[in-house]
């Protein structure tokens, strides 16, 4: 059976390669488990009194022989590559922002998803949007990206949460983002700053509560590596972040670029990089 993915269409093997994948984490477990087996046999053959020999009673070869084909197995998975599949896969139409494992959608006026549904509705309910999260594509390939369904679905929500956030663009004035106008955005500004966002809230989330949130920000880390460039255009914001704060800078360049009706990435950048300049004079002063 052909499988599509987005616009994409998977290779044949793809359904096979897929069931076998589900094992990936299991194998990996059965490496790590067969290694310490194998050292505790050589550790307690080597002790030369009696006493301390402890009968573990397992044939080394045997042991051996099951880790190579555990690893030959998973050699063969990873050879697939199908984690960088999965995550490179996108979709942008009118009015949706497609992440594969969720959507955010809205509607406006001239939108043809507007016109379809909601012809009854008033132009003034500018801010209408939902967000559907695909929990079977979550299910079925988060084993292969080596990860636990609850953590890529804490990512894949925090994300569309992030869209939603950024397509307000609200400032405390209580001035938004024209849909319309929103729309028009490069796909790196829309992807780039709900990728900015959910590497914000998730790294908090991880720093109050590590351990309900620390596998979810690695998630989000790995599964990240793999995600087309659009995905990845907040990165030198973040790394930024290492040497001095940059989320005053980024809020502040996301709304001047919204007021300047801006569309092109380039444009966020100069406006991060004028805010980040600016903030470090003035904290020089201080
Ligand atoms: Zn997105």
């Amino acid at each position: 059976m052909e499988m599509i993915l987005g616009n994409e269409k998977m290779p044949e093997e793809f359904n096979k390669l897929l069931r076998l994948s589900r094992y990936r984490s299991a194998l990996k477990e059965t490496i790590v488990g067969l290694s310490g087996i194998i050292d505790l046999i050589d550790a307690t053959d080597k002790q030369e009194s009696q006493e301390d020999k402890i009968e573990h009673g397992f044939d080394r070869a045997c042991v051996e022989n099951t880790m190579s084909v555990s690893k030959a197995i998973l050699e063969n998975i990873n050879s697939h590559k199908l984690d960088r599949l999965i995550g490179s896969l996108r979709v942008r139409d009118q009015g949706i922002h497609d992440d594969v494992f969720g959507v955010y959608r809205y509607w406006y006026p001239d939108s043809k998803i507007w016109s379809l549904q909601f012809e009854d509705m008033s132009p003034r309910h500018v801010n209408r949007a939902e967000i559907e999260i695909f929990w079977a594509a979550i299910a079925v390939f988060s084993p292969v990206l080596d990860c636990k369904p609850e953590d890529l679905f804490i990512v894949v929500l925090t994300h569309e949460l992030a869209h939603a956030f950024t397509q307000l663009g609200a400032d405390i004035e209580g001035f938004r983002w024209p849909v319309h106008r929103f729309d028009q955005a490069d796909l790196e500004v829309v992807e780039g700053l709900a990728q900015y966002y959910t590497h914000r809230v998730l790294d908090r989330l991880r720093i109050d509560n590590p351990t309900q949130y620390q596998a979810a920000f690695e998630t989000f880390e790995n599964v990240q590596k793999f995600q087309p460039t659009e995905y990845r255009s907040h990165l030198e914001w973040t790394k930024e972040s290492e040497n001095r704060p940059e989320q005053e800078a980024v809020r502040s360049a996301m709304l001047q670029f919204r007021r300047h009706k801006c569309r092109k990435l380039m444009e966020l950048k100069e406006y991060v990089n004028a805010e980040l300049k600016r903030l470090s004079l003035v904290d020089s002063v201080n």
